[in-house]
């Protein structure tokens, strides 16, 4: 993990909100030779069956299933996530220093609080990050795109720009979450596991969408421009 910038970055509330909204991506954008990195906001914990070494364990494996060029935890407090001044600050730092062209981050309609400040946040953070005359670590640096993804606790059906053919990806994604034990599988009982099953009947339903095995949808608030029509499925 020593590349100093990327070309993506996923901004997360939580240790695995990345993996499971688009840990598919994510995985393909890598096999493709780019540099991905993630941006978990706090560490997640207190959780049921975690502690903060346990997540911090479990993410180090997820990011080794991935193959992350970098993975940074801005400590920020779980279940207490705010969009202070502080916190736009130190997310505007890593802007700043990893240089992102595109910035992923959490859909705007969420019914955890930490997911929607995290999205304030990261929308907040961009425009800091491109300030002059500040005291802010690194040069300034304006992300170029926005796009959003689903890590989405509120249920309703989510209203895609466009979805990422990921069918080739899919396996590692669920690797990648199989790395988080203590938030899917311990003390779970027969429910263990069902949250993996979950992403992948959704992964499957989006797959259809654009007639292949496996799908992430994404979406934009500004005008997505595309080089060429290409890679339309
Ligand atoms: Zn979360």
């Amino acid at each position: 993990m020593a590349k100093q910038t990327v070309e993506y970055l996923v901004v997360a509330p939580h240790p695995d909100d990345a993996e499971l909204g688009m840990g598919g991506t994510i995985a393909k954008l890598i096999r493709a030779g780019k540099a991905v990195a993630v941006c978990d906001l706090t560490s997640g914990e207190p959780t049921p069956f975690g502690t903060p070494a346990k997540r911090r364990k479990e993410t180090r494996a997820a990011s080794k299933v991935l193959g992350l060029a970098r993975r940074v935890n801005l400590g920020l407090k779980n279940r207490a996530l705010d969009t202070t001044l502080a916190a736009r600050t130190k997310l505007a730092e890593v802007y700043r220093t990893l240089r992102p062209r595109v910035v992923f981050i959490p859909y705007w309609r969420d019914s955890h609080p930490d997911h929607l400040a995290a999205t304030q946040l990261a929308i907040e953070a961009r425009f800091h990050a491109k300030l002059t005359r500040t005291k802010m670590k690194g040069r300034p640096h304006y992300p170029e795109r926005l796009l959003f993804y689903y890590c989405t606790h509120f249920r309703s059906h989510a209203d895609a720009a466009f979805v990422v053919d990921v069918s080739d990806d899919f396996a590692a994604k669920v690797r990648a979450l199989e790395c988080y034990h203590t938030q899917f599988y311990d003390g779970r009982g027969g429910e263990a596991g069902a949250v993996v099953e979950y992403v992948t009947t959704t992964a499957r339903y989006w797959g259809s969408m654009i007639g292949r095995a496996c799908g992430e949808p994404f979406t934009v608030q500004e005008t997505l421009g595309l080089a060429g029509l290409n890679d339309i499925i």
